[in-house]
């Protein structure tokens, strides 16, 4: 019997348990509730098997920006596969989809980043990252220049290289990581971390920890520091805005590479076509993924800036996927953001969603649970807290308020994430000022039950 929709969701759920193993789950614990099995979605929603609409405030994984049912994307795939389903970037050849989407990434990109080289993933990219800005040293006569620089909390994905440059304890702890030559310094969490220092006082104290590992490394063994212009799935941590110039100083000062880890963050998250315009920052070399092409195919890339993609382009980079600028991906993607050019979509974002979610979410504050509630365009958090006075934390373990506040958002049919005490929220970038409202509503009403 084949495995479709129509069958029945004990049994799917049944097969799922007995074959499927998910990512980021606690098998033993899904296994006594099964899985909820999403069969279609549409703009900002989303069903299950059950027939019931969910409002999917995380745009899938971060990823769905221009929103769901998006059939143009479907035809452009169609179209190529027919074309060219697939041949490599490898060994002297080319193709038409890798050429007009690296080129169009280079309009789009800020300053000097013109140069693409693709990945299949967020974490492949990181990883050429790693490998990359190293090879990069060692060509210009520093190969001492190996270590790099990253955050506590930071996600940047989870192969062996980009779990590492990442700083989840729980993604350390399993697999012996982090890898040689990668450094944590800590995260610019004014909320949870910030004591008694103003948000200004805070954000440079923590910029000032790049300085401060530089100097105790040696500025000839630093090669880059890493990092998301707003930490995303560490629980959507907003710098304060001392921060980056800080950080951008400190990278110029001592011969620093900079890369931004914009997979999260790009393709108009913010309101920009980058989180690093945001901030004013001046990246080396940007990551991007997800919203490239709003997750519906897989791909990823380096932006790399003239300087060191011209060091590169002198000897062969033993480097590549198979699926490095993959036809199929790489024509969906442009097909994308075409989309988010020619429907003006960051105009939408900066003068209807973002404004109107900044209200709406901010007046969650005022929830005995909630201790902050931050957005910036479309990326928003709440800290939870037992007691607003001090910012006490709840332990980060099942059972406690995050972990219920999930839950209760699921059961009242919205998506919203939580790590540890923070919930966080990234709906696709088209919603509109109707679903933001009911997104916060939702997000209410969980919270209430949680409380
Ligand atoms: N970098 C950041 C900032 C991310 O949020 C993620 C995924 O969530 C990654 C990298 C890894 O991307 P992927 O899951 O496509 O490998």
């Amino acid at each position: 019997q084949p495995i479709t929709n129509h069958m029945p969701t004990a049994e799917l759920r049944a097969l799922d348990a007995a074959h499927h193993m998910h990512p980021f789950t606690d098998a033993a614990a899904l296994e006594k509730k099964g899985a909820r099995v999403i069969t279609r979605a549409d703009g900002v929603r989303l069903w299950d098997s059950e027939g019931t609409e969910i409002l999917d405030g995380m745009a899938g994984l971060w990823c769905v920006n221009i929103g769901y049912g998006r059939t143009e994307l479907a035809d452009a795939a169609a179209r190529q596969m027919r074309e060219l389903p697939y041949y490599n970037t490898f060994f002297q050849t080319t193709h038409v989809p890798a050429i007009a989407l690296a080129a169009r990434i280079a309009e789009l990109a800020p300053g000097d980043l013109n140069h693409v080289f693709f990945a299949g993933s967020g974490s492949e990219a990181n990883d050429t990252n790693l490998r990359m800005v190293r090879h990069y040293w060692a060509v210009k006569g520093k190969p001492e220049k190996t270590v790099f620089i990253s955050r506590k909390n930071a996600y940047h994905g989870s192969s062996m290289g980009s779990a590492s440059l990442g700083g989840m304890q729980a993604m350390h702890s399993q697999g012996g990581l982090p890898l040689p030559g990668i450094v944590h310094i800590d995260q610019p969490y004014w909320y949870g971390e910030g004591g008694d220092m103003t948000p200004a006082e805070f954000g440079l104290a923590r910029a000032r920890q790049l300085e401060e590992k530089i100097l105790e490394l040696g500025e000839d063994r630093v090669a880059a520091f890493i990092a998301e212009p707003i930490q995303g799935a560490g629980g959507v941590i907003i710098p304060p805005e001392t921060y980056w110039p800080e950080i951008q100083r400190i990278c110029d000062k001592y011969e620093i590479l900079l890369v931004a880890d914009e997979v999260i963050c790009g393709f108009g998250r913010t309101g920009h076509w980058f989180g690093s315009q945001h901030f004013g920052i001046r990246p080396h070399i940007m990551t991007i993924a997800k919203g490239l092409s709003s997750g519906y195919q897989p791909i990823g890339g380096s932006v790399v800036c003239d300087e060191v993609a011209e060091t590169l382009s002198h000897g062969e980079f033993y480097h590549g996927y198979t699926y490095s600028g993959h036809p199929v991906a790489a024509a969906v993607a442009l097909e994308n953001l075409r989309i988010l050019e020619e429907e003006d979509i960051l105009g939408h974002v900066n003068r209807v969603a973002a404004p109107h979610l900044a209200e709406a979410w901010a007046s969650l504050a005022d929830h005995p649970l909630v201790g902050e509630a931050v957005s910036v365009g479309l990326l928003g958090a709440v800290a939870l807290t037992p007691d607003k006075a001090t910012r006490a934390k709840f332990a980060a373990e099942p059972g406690t308020a995050g972990f219920v506040t999930r839950e209760r958002c699921f059961a009242n049919n919205l998506v919203m994430r939580h790590v540890g005490d923070r919930m966080v929220i990234s709906p696709p970038l088209i919603i509109t000022p109707g679903d933001i409202d009911l997104l916060v509503a939702r997000a209410r009403t969980a919270l209430d039950e949680a409380h």
